[in-house]
């Protein structure tokens, strides 16, 4: 059986814990290989080598440091392909869907190339007399990230090209269910000129990651998972002095106004619910109709696209399936226990995914796409999040009514309305409580030179990932103020300084 290790100072390393755990192919349910669960040492020597390496790190030059992104850049853009099929491997998702997800890990490495520019700080002159004040925005020392199973290319790059890029030495744990692809971006790394233990890769579980969040060497942790957890974090990070950036789960609401182009709806609405068997934080998995009429025609044309769809496993079929497994037997099982629950807490079930079957890939964890009509507030498949491909079809009497559903929700990540009206789709992102939001696109996912993140209970901390928010999160601000040259002799002063 093929082991998966770590890679710690430039290279794979071993792991000597003895603990491991199986990483399946979600299509075919069959072991593929091993991913050792790293020891608290083990974790510490990631720690050490990242730590040992910042010195020089952070002395390279801005420019030689966005030179090793470009290089990088260069180089996924060359194993797109290969990365790609590492992650319906493991995964499960379909191949162009893989591939769009590496396309947008590579997006931050973009933009992490420009990051010289947005380090540049702030200068003042003259802040009094023959006074200056400038700013610096330097590096913190080694950052922690820790990622969920369903981005295992793009989440770690919302993190580490930005933290690297701005000095910083960086240790990523990344999913146990997927772990393959973490350890090829750091051999890429590597071709790409970066210098020994900038990056490591530390497979494990909560031994590795308790490690990460109370080394004192670690100064930031970013983290994307589940609610639960990325609370956990983030207390516990933020109560050993790190700076921390924890994004949860989500439960995305898409509101359909009367007046919405009823093709564009639909069409948005299937890609948005179903891609990637709805395993995405930023997935609609409510659709939020105002007027019964809007939800008699939506259910209806929803279910008959449902009846289209292919499921299948992501490589292999002469057509392309539109969607996937799910990751593992335990969450396909946990999806269905939702879909039992909405039946026998009144939903109106329409489509049915839970006895599919996928022809040749009988032992895969496949749940087929599952359509709820009149799900109301209150019931568990629509207050907590499935993370599977079930659509809940809520009836509103009126847009205000959507709108308080979604602002008085737990969850505040991604939200969309679809409208032909200017004034309602102004109005809605205003007073919209949620902190990625779409008009007339159904998933907002912000592009890398924007932030990413969500609010209530889908973010803990202040800062969001990537574009001028990654760059604040990854640096730590001084502000100096000179004399310089010395000139003005104005003797001892005892009250606050002020400029004059
Ligand atoms: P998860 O919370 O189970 O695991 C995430 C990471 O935390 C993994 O690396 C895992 O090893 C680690 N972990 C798990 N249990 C732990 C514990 N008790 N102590 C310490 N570490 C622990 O999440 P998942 O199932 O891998 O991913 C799916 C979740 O991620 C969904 O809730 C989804 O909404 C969320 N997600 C959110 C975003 C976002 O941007 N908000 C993006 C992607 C995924």
């Amino acid at each position: 059986m093929n082991t998966l290790g770590n890679y710690i100072n430039g290279q794979h390393t071993e792991s000597t814990s003895g603990r491991v755990a199986p990483v399946f192919n979600p299509a075919t349910g069959e072991q593929t290989r091993q991913v050792v669960l790293s020891s608290a040492d083990e974790t510490r020597a990631a720690i050490a080598s990242a730590q040992e390496a910042f010195a020089k790190w952070r002395a390279v030059t801005p420019l030689n440091r966005a030179r090793v992104m470009f290089k990088f850049k260069a180089l996924l853009e060359q194993h797109a392909d290969e990365l790609a099929e590492m992650i319906t491997a493991e995964h499960g998702k379909v191949f162009s869907d893989a591939k769009g997800e590496v396309t947008r890990g590579l997006e931050v490495v973009e933009f992490a190339c420009g990051i010289p520019h947005l380090q540049k700080g702030e200068h003042s002159l003259n802040v009094g007399r023959g006074v200056d004040s400038m700013s610096l925005m330097q590096p913190l020392g080694v950052c922690a990230g820790i990622a969920p199973f369903n981005f295992p290319a793009m989440v770690p790059m919302w993190m580490f090209p930005v933290a690297i890029a701005c000095g910083n030495t960086f240790v990523m744990k990344p999913s146990e269910k997927d772990p393959s692809v973490p350890l090829r971006l750091a051999e890429l790394l590597t071709e790409a000129g970066l210098p020994e233990g900038v990056f490591n890769v530390v497979n494990g579980d909560k031994e590795s990651v308790d490690v990460l969040l109370s080394d004192d060497r670690v100064q930031a942790v970013s983290f994307v998972g589940s609610t639960p957890i990325a609370e956990y974090i983030y207390s516990t990070a933020s109560a050993n002095g790190k700076r921390v950036q924890a994004l949860g789960g989500a439960k995305n609401h898409m509101i359909v106004m009367p007046d919405a182009d009823p093709e564009q709806v639909v069409g948005s609405l299937m890609g948005a619910a179903y891609g990637s068997a709805g395993e995405r934080c930023m997935a609609i998995s409510v659709a939020v109709c105002v007027g019964d009429e809007v939800a008699d025609n939506l259910v209806k044309r929803i279910g008959e696209e449902i009846d289209t769809m292919r499921v299948g496993p992501g490589v292999g079929l002469p057509e392309e399936a539109h969607m996937g497994p799910v990751i593992s037997k335990v969450h396909a099982d946990k999806v269905k226990e939702y879909i039992t629950s909405g039946v026998e807490e009144g939903a109106t079930l329409l489509r049915d995914g839970r006895e599919f079957v996928c022809k040749g890939n009988e032992n895969g964890y496949f749940v087929g796409p599952t359509l709820f009509d009149n799900v109301k507030r209150g019931m568990r498949i629509y207050e907590e999040e499935i993370f599977g491909p079930v659509l809940c079809v809520v009836r509103a009497e009126s847009y205000a009514e959507a709108v308080q559903m979604i602002n008085e929700h737990e969850y505040g990540n991604g939200t969309a309305i679809f409208t032909r009206d200017g004034d309602t789709a102004r109005q809605f992102c205003e007073e919209i409580q949620v902190g990625m939001v779409g008009v007339n696109v159904p998933i907002p996912v912000p592009m890398a030179f924007h932030s990413f993140g969500g609010w209530k209970r889908s973010l803990f901390g202040p800062l969001h990932m990537h574009g001028p928010d990654g760059v604040r999160f990854y640096t730590r601000m001084k502000t100096v103020t000179a004399r310089w040259p010395t000139g003005l002799r104005a003797g001892a002063e005892f009250s606050m300084p002020t400029m004059k």
